[in-house]
Parts: structure tokens; sequence; C-alpha cells
């Protein structure tokens, strides 16, 4: 990957790298020939034109060094295949959060706190949204009643199309299965606060040490000292987002009448309901509605789209 050109500026290097984090104006950049460095943009980059989503996590960059100053910079963002979006806080503006996702692990626990189906589905939602398969992980399997619940969970679920992987990071159960999932590819860890995400990471990479803590002393934000969102390596090869302040997502580009589309289930039924661009909530010879007073959509997954149509 590697190529040399000449400029005025003395010969450059140029190398393929994946940014794995963003940290002001610096990014750091990892190159599989060199190793970790740091880069700033080149100046016609920083000009582009949406400002916000110029380089973030994820990206394939091509960097280079000038061999006077020694110091990087990025000149090239390659296309991304995917990218995570949610609302910026204000929700007036789309944030992209990481790209080139291959699979979104959507992490909720059985008790502390509860398994909620609002969560599960909101996080379903913003995969199905971005086009990026998900999985649901159902952790904290080792607490006393956890399998009911799991047999609940993975009835609604994979009856959907979903895979549904219960863990412990105290018993060690899925955990394997969850890194064979991970590996050699780009995921991103999103979940309500709690959950066990930091204690999961922990688990799949000890070096890492994350804080994790009892969800009592802990608010909403700030757990452990990163802010944005940073790729971290696994050993098994592939990298997880870990994604900070992700733990209430408001979505971003789904409009009212695409927003069954991100419900699987709902696909099928949606072609038969009377009006085109139909909303599944009032109308009259509503498929959808007919489907869920028949008990083949379940209430569970209908009241969570209520909840995200009435955001809308
Ligand atoms: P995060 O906010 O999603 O990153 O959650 P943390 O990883 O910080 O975990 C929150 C709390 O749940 C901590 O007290 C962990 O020790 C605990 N925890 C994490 N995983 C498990 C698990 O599999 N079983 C049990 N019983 N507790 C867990
Ligand atoms: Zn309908």
């Amino acid at each position: 990957m590697t190529q040399a050109t000449s400029s005025a500026e003395g010969t450059q290097h140029g190398w393929a790298g994946r940014v794995l984090e963003a940290i002001g104006g610096l990014y750091r950049v990892q190159v599989d020939e060199v190793g970790e460095i740091e880069a700033s943009l080149r100046g016609r980059l920083k000009h582009a034109a949406r400002a916000v989503d110029r380089v973030v996590t994820g990206d394939v960059v091509m960097v280079s060094n000038t061999s006077s100053s020694g110091s990087w910079t990025i000149d090239k963002v390659q296309a991304r295949h995917s990218r995570l979006v949610r609302a910026a806080p204000g929700g007036q503006r789309p944030k992209v959060v990481v790209t080139n996702v291959d699979h979104v692990m959507v992490v909720l626990s059985v008790f502390q706190p509860a398994f909620d189906f609002r969560s599960a589905d909101r996080f379903l939602v913003l995969g199905e949204a971005c086009g990026i398969p998900s999985v649901l992980v159902l952790n904290k399997m080792d607490l006393p009643g956890a399998s009911a619940v799991a047999q609940e969970v993975l009835r609604i679920y994979e009856q959907i199309g979903y895979a549904v992987l219960p863990t412990s990071t105290q018993t060690g159960e899925g955990v394997e299965r969850l890194r064979a999932l991970l590996e050699g590819s780009v995921s991103a860890l999103v979940g309500p606060s709690g959950v066990g995400k930091s204690s999961i990471l922990n688990t799949l990479c000890p070096k890492l040490n994350l804080r994790t803590g009892p969800v009592s002393r802990r608010g909403g934000r700030g757990r452990h000292t990163t802010v944005g969102v940073c790729l971290l390596p696994l050993t098994t090869g592939g990298w997880v987002a870990d994604t900070p302040g992700f733990s209430d997502v408001s979505l971003w580009g789904v409009e009212s009448r695409e927003l069954s589309g991100a419900f699987p289930e709902f696909r099928e039924p949606a072609k038969r309901c009377r009006f085109r661009g139909c909303t599944h909530s009032h109308e009259p010879d509503c498929a959808v509605l007919a489907a869920v007073e028949a008990a083949q959509i379940r209430e569970e997954r209908y009241k969570s789209y209520r909840v995200l149509l009435e955001e809308k």
C-alpha cells in the first residue's frame, strides 16, 4: 500500500491507515506498516464542505509524512461503506459517530437494569436505519431468574431474524461466541448505561482495563475518560468501537414513513395497507394494525414503534 510521490515539500510517502480516535484537531491513525501515528488534516480537507463529518473514527485514510518536518498529514478519506449516524445534541443536525462498521452489537442486561424493550428496539432501529446488521447481546445471564427473561427475548427477536447472544462477564457464558463474531471486523457496542459494555470490552481485551462501576455510582455520562468514540484493537484482529454517551440515542434520518421499514416484521404486512404512506397508527384497513391484533406482530414491538413515531 506504500506509494512515494514527489512534491515541492520533498519526497512524501503515502500509506493507508484507519482512524482510531479524533482528539481535538488531531487524529490517532493505525498504519499497518508504521504503527500508530498522530496526524492532522491537510489544508484542503480542513475546508471540506461538511465540517462536522470531515474525518471521523473508523475512516480509512491516506496519510503521508514529509521527510523535512516528519509530521503526518491526512491527505484523503476513502469512501465509507457504512456510517453510524445519530442526531446531534439539539436534534437539528446529523452526527456521524463512527464509519465502516460491519456489525452493531446492541447490549442489554436481563436485570440491573431490567431488560427494556424500548431501548432494545431503539438501538435495533438505529442499526436498520444505517443499513448495518445488528446482534442483540443479552448480558448478566448469571443473575437469578435470567433464563426466563432470556427465553422470552430469544423467542421474540430470533423470530424476527435477529441473532441473540446471551452473555455473562461473571461466568464467561457467550464470551467466546462474541469474540468469534467480532473477529476480523469492525463492530460498535451500543446500549443503555450500566448493562455491562465496558465489562464486556475488558473481558474481550483485558489490557484495556476500562473503568466499570455499579449503576448507582455513576451518572449517565463520563464512564471512562474518553469522551469521543474510539476504536479498540482486538487481539484476534478487528476493532470494536466504544461509544460512550450513546446510551440515549436520538435517531437521525428516519422519516415517519420509513420507520416501519426499520421493523423487519412490519415490512410484509405494510405492503397490504390501504393507504400508501400509512403510518400504521390510525388509518383504516391498516394491515400492520391487523397483524398486531392477530398477534403476528408482538405488542412490545408495536409499542416501541409508536414511541419512535411520536418522536418524529
Ligand atoms: P456500561 O455502563 O454498559 O459500560 O456497564 P459497566 O461495564 O460499567 O457495568 C455496570 C455494572 O454491571 C458493573 O457493576 C459491572 O460489574 C456489572 N456487570 C457487568 N457485566 C456483568 C455480568 O455479566 N453479570 C453481572 N452480575 N454484573 C455485571
Ligand atoms: Zn398501515
